[in-house]
């Protein structure tokens, strides 16, 4: 399954918001075949349509879809350069599918900052840069090897594959030697592919996590240093959520009830890690699927521009196999006709075949052969 990786300079609280992860953590005994590595964590997908479901279905179980978050180790400065640990910092953000770039927003003398500056002296626009160079840096390693041996091929033998990768590395190069990330870069979708291929650091997709003071969480807005990195991180047509991982971690402790409550004295709808697994999600281009009756009301994650047998495997590998069709409605149409009976009298339950991209709420019910 995609992984999102956590990264940041030392000191920004990146072990913090983890350990909040980790602690909010989805219940193991609902993912039984789930086996978790040390350094990932495993959250539940927060999802309003499962609640609305449970009162309809009153199954004897409601499983909500997770998510994995990869704690990304290593040394950061100088990784580009380094051997060993700033390798393997390198080589970790290269298995993960999207990069979470922890950035500290939150003064505290007594937390130092990594450059050995003063504790209080906080830049953020500076700690995202010091990151994103190493990765900037290890990309143009990787596109100025192609590019000598890509150039020659697209001279000499007019190969098209060469040509177009030629084109795409042109295009890349200089953006990358100006401090940029290549994600800048507009490409079409020939090019994409090729992007692609090329596995670079930089075209991986991103966002940002402030994290601010527990004392200023509410009032997020009107925080100068978020600000700078709103503002950089809209160069990148990257979001940007907002956090303080010690208020994170004090939420994962608490029970449904405390929680609610404690998120409305702070001002705030939901909490950092809920909001950060939707955002992630989305950067991944995930959806959720689900499936209703009285034993289980479920949700399950796709890739968006899956096709109906893809998803079916998602579930399990022999609905993917014996695929006959898929019988499925929307939930907005549930919640409209108030009941699968209503949907089929009013001619919304539909028959799919192997062709429908199924889209995000649909519930489904799979045909298939043994
Ligand atoms: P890491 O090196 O990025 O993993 O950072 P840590 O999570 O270990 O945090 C470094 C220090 O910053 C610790 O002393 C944390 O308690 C502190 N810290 C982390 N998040 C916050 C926060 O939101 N507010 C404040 N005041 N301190 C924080």
């Amino acid at each position: 399954s995609l992984t999102a990786g956590i990264v940041g300079l030392p000191n920004v609280g990146k072990s913090t918001l983890f350990n909040a992860i980790t602690k909010a953590g989805a219940e193991a005994a609902n993912y039984p075949f789930a086996t978790i590595e040390p350094n990932v964590g495993m959250v539940e997908v927060p999802d309003e349509r499962l609640d609305k479901l449970t009162e309809m279905y009153h199954p004897k179980k409601t499983i909500p879809t997770t998510f994995e978050f990869t704690d990304i180790a290593g040394i950061v400065k100088g990784a580009s350069r380094g051997e060993g640990l700033g390798n393997k910092f390198l080589a970790n953000i290269r298995e993960v599918d999207a990069i979470i770039h922890v950035v500290r927003a939150f003064d505290d003398e007594n937390v130092m900052r990594e450059n050995g500056r003063e504790g209080a002296f906080v830049d953020p626009l500076d700690d995202i840069e010091t990151i994103n160079l190493e990765l900037i840096l290890a990309d143009l390693e990787s596109v100025n090897k192609r590019f000598t041996r890509v150039e020659k091929i697209a001279r000499t033998q007019k190969d098209k594959d060469a040509v177009l990768e030629f084109s795409v590395l042109s295009k890349i190069k200089p953006v990358l030697e100006d401090g940029k990330s290549a994600r800048t870069v507009e490409f079409t979708e020939d090019e994409q592919k090729v992007v692609k291929s090329l596995f670079l650091l930089t075209t991986k997709p991103v966002l940002y996590v402030a994290n601010v003071s527990e004392d200023e969480v509410g009032e997020s807005d009107s925080i100068d240093y978020v600000k700078q990195i709103r503002d950089f991180a809209a160069t990148e047509n990257a979001e940007v959520v907002v956090i303080s991982a010690k208020i994170e971690e004090e939420i994962a402790e608490l029970d449904d009830d405390e929680k609610a409550e404690f998120l409305e004295s702070l001002g705030l709808q939901e909490s950092g890690v809920a909001q950060l697994t939707k955002a992630a999600y989305h950067l991944l281009g995930l959806a959720t699927f689900l499936t209703a009756g009285e034993k289980e009301v479920r949700a399950w994650t796709f890739k968006r521009g899956m096709k109906a047998p893809q998803t079916a495997g998602v579930i399990h590998s022999d609905f993917e196999k014996g695929f006959i069709r898929a019988v499925t409605m929307s939930y907005d149409d549930l919640i409209t006709y108030g009941s699968e009976r209503a949907v089929r009298e009013a001619g919304r339950l539909r028959e799919e075949g192997k062709d429908y991209v199924v889209q995000d709420g649909d519930i489904m019910e799979f045909r298939f052969n043994v």
